[in-house]
């Protein structure tokens, strides 16, 4: 039977190159994606194509019943799921604090902090053994800003990184025992279309030369961290925040 991941924000960047890598290992994959559907549908058509299995349902993470929705399209028409990936996360444009508007931090810890608290509710919801699930694992694609604070540029999305990473210590304890394992994937500057919305698509060449390994990363090798510790190879690991930075 078919093991069923849901991947959200997995119509482009990190999220796509999970999807399509984690169909390759075998899940039935539920691309969860915000506005851009002829690109989630191109990532479903690519799975596709390759023997794989998946569909792709729009999602806002940070509404409860688009949420819901997601978790209930996802187990009627692929299966029981066994993983989630919070992947999806929105930045704003570079900005000092003092200029933020309480709009868009209200936007920001949203998507990126209440949004995971949201599917990861309806994922263990239905993964628990208590729960009569057969567990699973929850990946959170937290970011390197959650350390190094993002000054100047936005504080505001690195203190979502940190409150997702401390959901995730405190997740993976509370957890620990229905079977579920929650883990968490911090990238450093990884070339997708993040940055453009942050005003700056050329960021990480900008940033390049303060990476201790001299270049920046690829979606891919973010995607290869997180379908591990998704996978049985990581049965003993939990609570666990791994750094895709090429060392900073
Ligand atoms: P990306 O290319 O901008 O893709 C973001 C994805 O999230 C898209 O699929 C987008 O869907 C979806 N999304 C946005 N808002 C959403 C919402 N409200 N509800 C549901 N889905 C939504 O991002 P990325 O660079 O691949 O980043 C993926 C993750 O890695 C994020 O958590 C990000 O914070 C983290 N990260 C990235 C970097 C980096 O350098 N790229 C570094 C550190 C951490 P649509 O396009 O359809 O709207």
């Amino acid at each position: 039977m078919a093991k069923t991941l849901v991947i959200t924000g997995g119509s482009r960047g990190i999220g796509a190159e999970t999807a399509k890598l984690a169909a390759r290992n075998g899940y039935a994959v539920c691309i969860g994606y915000g506005s851009d559907a002829k690109a989630a549908e191109n990532v479903v058509t690519d799975i596709v194509e390759a023997g794989g299995e998946a569909i792709a349902v729009r999602v806002d993470v940070s509404k409860e019943e688009d949420v819901i929705a997601l978790f209930e399209t996802a187990q009627s028409n692929l299966g029981a799921i066994v993983g989630l990936v919070n992947n999806a996360a929105v930045l704003d444009t570079q900005s000092r604090v003092e200029a933020l508007s309480y709009a868009r931090l209200q936007r920001i810890f949203a998507v990126n902090s209440i949004g995971p608290f949201l599917c990861s509710r309806e994922a263990i919801r239905r993964m628990a053994t208590p729960n009569g699930g057969s567990g699973g694992a929850i990946v959170n694609v937290s970011s390197s800003a959650s350390r190094l604070g993002s000054a100047g540029e936005y504080v505001d999305y690195a203190a979502t990184k940190g409150a997702l990473d401390t959901m995730t210590i405190g997740l993976a304890k509370e957890v620990a025992r229905d079977g579920i394992r929650v883990n968490g994937v911090r990238p450093g500057h990884i070339y997708t279309g993040i940055h453009a919305n942050g005003g700056e698509p050329g960021r990480v060449d900008r940033l390049k030369s303060t990476i201790p390994m001299g270049r920046g990363g690829q979606p891919e090798e973010v995607a290869e961290a997180i379908v591990w510790l998704l996978s049985e190879k990581a049965s003993y690991v939990t609570g666990a925040i791994i750094d895709v930075t090429g060392g900073k």
